[in-house]
């Protein structure tokens, strides 16, 4: 178990890279640490390897303050982006290469490695080095390493940005069985939604240096505590638009809605709906956006449409076949909606019947 407590990091020249975080990662838990670049996730990531001291606030793991300890005392094992796995060593000697640091003998170390070798499909190439791999390859090197050392915890910091999409797809199923099996705390850094989303048990959207909110990948996909969250995920953007409240009713986009309790006019509303969770209709319907299909996206199994609306754009994905002709008046029904109130989390409206 990791626990981060009021963690700061300024750094000399006065950046506050992290600003008060406090987290806890179960044992065995898969965390994904998202957040646009320069958020702070990698100055975390480093802040628990022990790779930056922090300026305030403290690091435990296992319940033991580990804020003082120098990387190698804290048994954590560290992948990054650029793999870091050493060009003049082969495989082998690569993956046994943090069992050669704790002076393991020779032979166990090279059973091991071949041990972790089978397991990550890399038997084949134990005798190569990292110049003659693929990405894919040197990536499951990488892996192994860190594996090989039997670590409290795994820290990874975008292991899979260097492999093409195709690669990092596969990459990624293979790394979320391999954490199941291994049942191994995990802090996963990416900036990428879908693949944080995809891997964790548990995502923690991060912004200019805080935590803004965690909780599962369910959770935040259809909760997001913030229009900040809510824009950040998603495949599609979020359609977040102004609304007003007069006489008991949310006027939107050129809709006019049930108001949720609990508001007074003249606050600051904004209302969320994904294009996934609105529907097409080509006659008018009450609480039902109005706009002429001016961009039409294929997304393969389905359209993204883009409708002109007096007030603003509004984005619907319909299936394909059902896309509506360009220039043509249509309405986007929703069917699942956010409502927030100074950029924060208000309600979850009831879909208008
Ligand atoms: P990215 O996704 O682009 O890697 P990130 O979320 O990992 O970004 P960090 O690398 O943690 O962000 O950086 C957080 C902030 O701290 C940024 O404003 C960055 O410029 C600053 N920063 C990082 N390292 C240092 C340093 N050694 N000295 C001064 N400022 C730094």
């Amino acid at each position: 178990m990791i626990s981060l407590n009021g963690l700061t990091k300024v750094f000399p020249g006065g950046v506050r890279a992290l600003d008060g975080i406090d987290l806890t990662i179960a044992d065995g838990e898969f965390l994904a640490l998202l957040g646009p670049s320069g958020c702070g996730k990698t100055t975390l990531l480093r802040t628990i390897a022990g790779l930056e001291t922090p300026t305030g606030g403290g690091v435990r793991i296992d319940g033991h303050d580990v804020t003082r300890l120098p990387p190698g005392a804290r048994d954590l094992a560290m992948v990054f982006q650029d793999y870091a796995i050493f060009p003049h060593m082969d495989v082998t000697a690569n993956i046994a290469y943090p069992l050669r640091i704790k002076k393991v003998p020779r032979a166990r170390r090279t059973a091991k490695a071949a041990e972790v070798a089978a397991r990550l499909a890399l038997t084949d190439l134990l005798h190569r080095r990292p110049g003659e791999l693929s990405g894919g390859q040197q990536q499951r090197v990488a892996l192994a390493r860190a594996i090989a050392c039997h670590p409290a915890a795994f820290l990874f910091d975008e292991p899979l940005s260097n492999l093409d999409a195709r690669l990092r797809l596969e990459a990624r199923t293979f790394l979320k069985r391999l954490q199941r099996e291994l049942a191994v705390t995990t802090v996963f850094v990416t900036h990428d939604q879908a693949e944080a989303l995809a891997l964790a048990d548990r995502v923690a959207v991060m912004s200019q240096g805080r935590m803004i909110q965690t909780g599962s990948p369910a959770e935040i996909f259809h909760r997001p505590a913030t229009t900040f969250v809510a824009a950040f995920i998603g495949s599609t953007p979020m359609n977040l638009l102004p609304a007003e409240l007069t006489a008991g009713a949310l006027h939107v986009a050129g809709a006019t809605l049930p108001a949720p309790p609990g508001l007074a006019p003249g606050e600051p509303l904004t209302y969320g709906v994904r294009p996934e969770y609105m529907d097409l209709s080509r006659a008018e319907r009450p609480g039902a956006f109005p706009g002429v299909v001016s961009v039409l996206e294929n997304l393969g199994t389905h359209t993204l449409v883009t409708l002109d609306n007096p007030g603003a754009l509004i984005q619907l994905v319909v299936p394909e076949g059902d896309e509506p002709p360009l220039g043509t008046h249509v309405w986007a029904v929703p069917r699942r909606s956010l409502l927030y109130r100074d950029g924060l989390l208000h309600d979850t409206p009831a879909p208008s019947s």
